[in-house]
């Protein structure tokens, strides 16, 4: 992409409204625009890196064996009026009316919505276990919309939604979207810790919450220090192994843990001081196991192996990718801007053109940008004739992880200059060698 194609609306002011760090930078780096209070566009930059996001959540929820669909965005009221959360849910619902006087309402959660089309097709053990999610837009009318997209009223989830004969399948569909999110966290560079929480109006008594330790988080969360090290499971982790999921699910649990919600002072006392973490932390992710409380009163059974009608074991499992896309910038910034981890990065290398206009220059950056782009890498290509100073401000803000950089003297002399974002090592390499150094 060519930085003179691309739509990169980049402020040069700190907006005053924007608290903390990550929607300073977000504004800053053109990457959303507020629509309403608590509602933004992703603009071209903003949404790369959400693609990116998504793509790894995906992935790792295809892996732990889940099937994606896609649930309207518009819900009607009977279905929660079945499961009686229409009136429980309270404010936080946006309640719509259509035009026959209809009760409707934008869906802050899916679980009414996934339960009917379970109900629909489902009718036997034989055809569990079952899990179904799907990545859409969800609309809380939020008391205090705030931080951007940390807090905003309509955002991006990923929720998905297990269905089981019995406790113990239930259990293990649990897990697998306990290691499913550890691995999906850890590849958006984060160092997520799974701690016990309550489950609050989607009810239930299994739940972690996956949190982010950061100054700027909401919640008040306790750890013991050796979360830090714990080893996330690699790709090759088997999701059909129960005992082994069970297991890594063990190792992630076993050292304390608790959002305020579910903090014991007793058995944090127990903890050497040495080794307790208490610090501020973001939810980034939500795992509950809520048995039949779906499927009792929207009558979701199936017949069991000793021919019996039974209720199934449900359990929802939720990540903000956009609020995600906050933390990980949270987590990874500088002075100067965004440090993207490699994994979510809008594009793997920004190439800066020092005089764009110029022969050899120009020879030289176009060899570079179609052999990067031939390599399969996304360059932003800054082929614009600013000031070199706003050129190196504007790639340090959108934090790329590696700049190449080739003025007219390099270009002569067959050279560019190589910037790593995260630690400012610079080096200076043949113009043959950029694509190795890039891989
Ligand atoms: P919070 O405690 O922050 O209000 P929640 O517990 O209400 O979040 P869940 O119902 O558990 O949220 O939803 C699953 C995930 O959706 C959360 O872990 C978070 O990543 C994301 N999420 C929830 N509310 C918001 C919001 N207002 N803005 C952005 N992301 C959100
Ligand atoms: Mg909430
Ligand atoms: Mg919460
Ligand atoms: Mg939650």
């Amino acid at each position: 992409m060519r930085l003179s194609r691309f739509f990169l609306p980049i402020l040069k002011e700190n907006p005053k409204e924007a608290e903390i760090v990550s929607h300073r930078l977000m504004l800053r780096a053109g990457m959303i625009r507020q629509q309403a209070a608590g509602s933004y566009t992703f603009l071209p930059l903003g949404k790369r890196v959400l693609d990116k996001v998504c793509a790894i959540i995906r992935e790792e929820q295809n892996r732990a064996g889940a099937n994606e669909i896609l649930m309207p965005t518009i819900q009607s009221a009977d279905l929660w009026r079945e499961s009686g959360r229409y009136d429980s849910y309270g404010k936080e619902m946006l309640r719509i009316e259509d035009r026959h006087g209809r009760d409707m309402l934008y869906g802050p959660t899916n679980e009414e919505v996934v339960t009917d089309i379970f109900r629909s097709y489902v009718r036997s053990y034989k055809d569990l276990p079952l899990n179904l999610y799907h990545i859409q837009w969800k609309f809380r009318d939020e008391v205090r919309p705030r931080f951007g997209v940390m807090r905003s009223r309509e955002f991006l989830m990923k929720d998905a939604y297990s269905f089981d004969i019995d406790r113990a399948s239930a259990e293990t569909a649990y897990h697998r979207m306990f290691v499913s999110y550890l691995r999906t966290f850890e590849r958006c560079g984060l160092q997520a810790i799974p701690m016990r929480a309550d489950t609050g109006p989607i009810g239930g008594d299994l739940s972690h919450e996956f949190i982010i330790l950061a100054s700027t988080g909401e919640s008040e969360v306790f750890c013991h220090r050796d979360f830090l090290g714990l080893k996330v499971p690699d790709a090759s982790v088997d999701f059909s192994d129960a005992a082994g999921l069970a297991e890594i699910v063990k190792t992630w649990t076993t050292p304390y843990a608790a959002t305020d919600e579910m903090h014991d002072e007793a058995t944090w006392n127990a903890v050497p001081a040495e080794d307790r973490v208490a610090a501020r932390g973001i939810e980034v992710g939500h795992i509950f196991y809520f048995g039949t409380k779906y499927s009792e009163p929207l009558k979701a059974m199936v017949t069991g192996p000793d021919g019996k009608e039974t209720p199934i074991h449900g359990g929802s499992y939720g990540i903000g990718p956009s609020r995600l896309i906050a933390a990980i910038i949270e987590a990874s910034h500088d002075e100067a801007g965004i440090v993207w981890p490699k994994s979510v990065a809008p594009f793997d290398v920004g190439l800066v053109s020092m005089k764009p206009g110029d022969a050899d220059c120009d020879a030289a950056c176009e060899t570079i940008y179609r052999e990067l782009e031939a390599a399969g890498f996304d360059v932003l290509y800054d082929d614009q004739d600013t000031r070199a100073g706003a050129k190196f401000a504007t790639m340090d803000l959108i934090g790329l992880p590696l700049q190449v950089v080739v003025g007219p003297r390099g270009a002569k002399a067959g050279e560019a200059e190589i910037k790593v974002r995260a630690t400012g090592e610079r080096e200076t390499i043949p113009l043959a060698s950029v694509v190795a150094r890039v891989s």
